[in-house]
């Protein structure tokens, strides 16, 4: 049953009809209460019959046993039908004749039989709300036993009904269709105890405060002849049904059959206001009035319960997705298409240290630093035009001044009728721990690449950079027509075998260094490429550069070492000195790198050759294979 007043935050319950517990009772203790109630049952529907000129106006036995049998544990009921069929034998045998008693039992027992054919097992009434269950219940059990069992017990008993076989059977039908129709809901929470859980202490209130109402304007309404306000009775039960669930409903239908029919019986009541023809026209009446009531609370009660259903289907499906929301490690958020938040997670007070209420209708772009703010923009608009998903890594500052690298993942929420976005929805992980192992990566990558490239003791480039770097400009000024000299110059220090001979190697590999970075320093163009080219000799590319240039370059390294002024005892100069080779040649004229290193390193020896600390350069056109001796 909906429940309207219940609290969001109780736990919701999917299907709270069917949660009943079922009442486990004995099977002894079954046939008894069977034979008993059904023996009851039995009688005080004969004193009604009595009371109302001999005509049945309800029998009330078989829908309380078809009640009790449908609630039963399985290997129960048939011995509950047996329990009630002996109860029922018994009653009749108490005005009847055996042939009349048992024709009447047969009978009933066919009518129970039926109907228990086409109500459905449950646990609870609602469960006979429903819709399928109920249309199938009405046709077979409400309308087809009855009929048959009245044709079985008006051809059993015809020979008493001296020719009223018809208004017999009308009468058999009406009476036991509206029993069946209005107690076996009605017996259904008796027996399986829900009637006694609308007193429980959470709903006692309303319900029992709806059931007042019942009675109390039934029994204003029916304890008076003098105005016609029979209809009056069923607001109370309208009420009933949209407050009640259905357990109450049926509870409060018993109570107004029980006064409507008790007052009616003793000749009081709105019913008595206009002379029917007999009691049975009044009672006729009297079974409209109470069908007009069960049908209208049924279908009010039904719909409640399928709204509660529904209902316990949406919170179950809500709690489901807060659940996976709440306890993500993402942060999940829902977005306007204009880029407002309409829900963030908790989980952005971990990661964003920003507290989720906060957040809402904030622009998501604007969370994020300015750099990175356009992208996200973007990212949004286009999912608003289209776009399917769009991952998009941006940075977040927080709070403690950290930065943070938010990886989101934005992807449209389609309105199923239109076909179109209406909303996004982002998860946004933070990858900053994997942005910094990325980052770290890079930086040992460049390391390892720096190593590969250039010499460990001087850090200049290394002599396969140098190869590398000599063939590729090489190759690529060749193709270009209007390019001009490129140079090499070869430089080695002068005796410097006795250098190490007479400060040691530590100090020499001091003295290399230092003449590397003076060498380095002197290479003035960013275009220029220094590099060691072996034990304690460099090598340069001037790029651009013709044989006076080259020169010029030279000349100034030699003069830095000289003016460095080293003290070297074992050269015959008293310093640290280099001598050096110039090489130059056009690209496009033919030769090879190698031929203008081969050059240089001649130029070099010649220095060498003439007294070292000087400046040879080759002559024009000598870049031709050759080597140094
Ligand atoms: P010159 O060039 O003037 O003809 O005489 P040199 O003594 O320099 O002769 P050469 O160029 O053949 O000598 C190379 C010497 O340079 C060998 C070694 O003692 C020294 N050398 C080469 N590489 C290193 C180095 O990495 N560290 C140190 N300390 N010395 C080196
Ligand atoms: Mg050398
Ligand atoms: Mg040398």
């Amino acid at each position: 049953m909906g429940k309207p007043s219940e609290k969001p935050t109780e736990e919701p319950q999917a299907f709270p009809e069917t949660v009943h517990p079922q009442r486990v009772t004995s099977t002894e203790w079954s046939v008894m209460l069977a034979f008993a109630v059904t023996m009851l049952t039995c009688m005080l529907s004969g004193t009604l019959k009595s009371m109302a000129d001999e005509v049945t106006a309800i029998w009330l036995a078989n829908a309380v046993l078809l009640g009790q049998m449908m609630v039963a544990a399985p290997r129960q009921r048939y011995w509950v039908l047996a329990g009630g069929i002996a109860g029922n034998m018994l009653a009749n045998l108490f005005g009847e004749s055996l042939m009349v008693a048992l024709s009447y039992t047969l009978a009933d027992t066919l009518e129970v039989l039926i109907a228990f054919s086409f109500a459905p097992r449950i646990g609870s009434v609602a469960e006979l709300l429903r819709p399928k269950a109920l249309l199938k219940f009405m046709a077979g059990g409400v309308v087809l036993a009855p009929l048959l069992s009245g044709l079985l017990a008006t051809t059993l008993l015809r020979s008493q009904l001296s020719g009223h076989l018809l208004p017999s059977l009308a009468n058999w039908f009406v009476a036991h269709a509206l029993s069946l129709v209005l107690f076996t809901p009605a017996a259904v929470v008796f027996w399986n105890g829900e009637a006694a859980d609308l007193l429980r202490a959470d709903r006692r209130l309303k319900t029992v405060g709806l059931l007042l109402l019942v009675c109390a304007v039934t029994t204003g309404v029916f304890v008076q002849n003098r105005f016609p306000l029979l209809y009056w009775a069923l607001l109370p039960i309208v009420l009933l049904a949209f407050h009640a669930d259905a357990a109450g409903v049926m509870v409060g239908l018993l109570l107004c059959l029980a006064i409507t029919v008790s007052f009616t019986m003793r000749g009081i009541g709105p019913l008595w206001i206009f002379p029917y023809p007999n009691m049975e026209a009044r009672i006729f009446s009297l079974q409209l009035f109470l069908l007009a009531a069960l049908g209208i609370a049924l279908p009010i009660s039904a719909t409640q319960v399928s709204r509660g259903r529904l209902v316990g289907l949406l919170r179950e499906g809500e709690r489901r997705y807060r659940i996976l929301a709440e306890n993500a490690t993402d942060i999940v958020m829902s977005v306007t298409l204009e880029g407002r938040l309409t829900y963030v997670s908790p989980r952005a007070q971990t990661v964003m240290r920003r507290n989720p209420d906060e957040l809402i209708g904030a622009y998501f772009p604007d969370l994020v630093i300015a750099d990175d703010r356009d992208a996200l923009a973007t990212a949004i608009e286009n999912l608003a035009i289209g776009a399917s998903e769009i991952s998009q890594v941006s940075r977040f500052r927080r709070s403690d001044g950290q930065i943070l690298w938010l990886e989101t993942y934005l992807r449209p929420v389609i309105d199923p009728f239109s076909g179109q976005p209406e909303a996004l929805t982002a998860t946004t992980r933070d990858i900053t721990a994997r942005k910094t192992a990325e980052q770290r990566l890079a930086d040992e990558r460049l390391e390892l690449q720096g190593l590969a490239y250039r010499d460990g003791l001087t850090s200049l480039f290394n002599r396969r950079h140098f190869d590398l770097e000599l063939e590729n400009q090489w190759q690529h000024l060749a193709e270009d027509e209007g390019s001009g000299f490129t140079a090499v110059v070869m430089i080695d220090i002068d005796a410097y075998k006795s250098y190490n001979d007479q400060y040691g190697h530590q100090r020499g590999d001091d003295c290399l260094r230092t003449i590397a970075q003076t060498i380095a320093l002197s290479a003035k163009r960013p275009t220029d490429i220094v590099a060691r080219y072996g034990g304690e000799e460099f090598a340069l590319i001037l790029k651009d550069t013709d044989l006076q240039g080259a020169r010029v370059v030279a000349e100034r390294i030699r003069r830095a070492v000289e003016e460095l002024q080293v003290p070297h005892l074992a050269s015959h100069i008293g310093i640290v000195t280099v001598s050096l080779g110039v090489a130059a040649q056009q690209p496009r004229q033919g030769g090879d790198p190698a031929g203008l290193v081969a050059a240089a390193d001649r130029a070099l020896y010649e220095a060498k050759r003439r007294g070292r600390n000087q400046t040879f350069v080759a002559e024009e056109g000598d870049a031709g294979p050759g080597s140094r001796v």
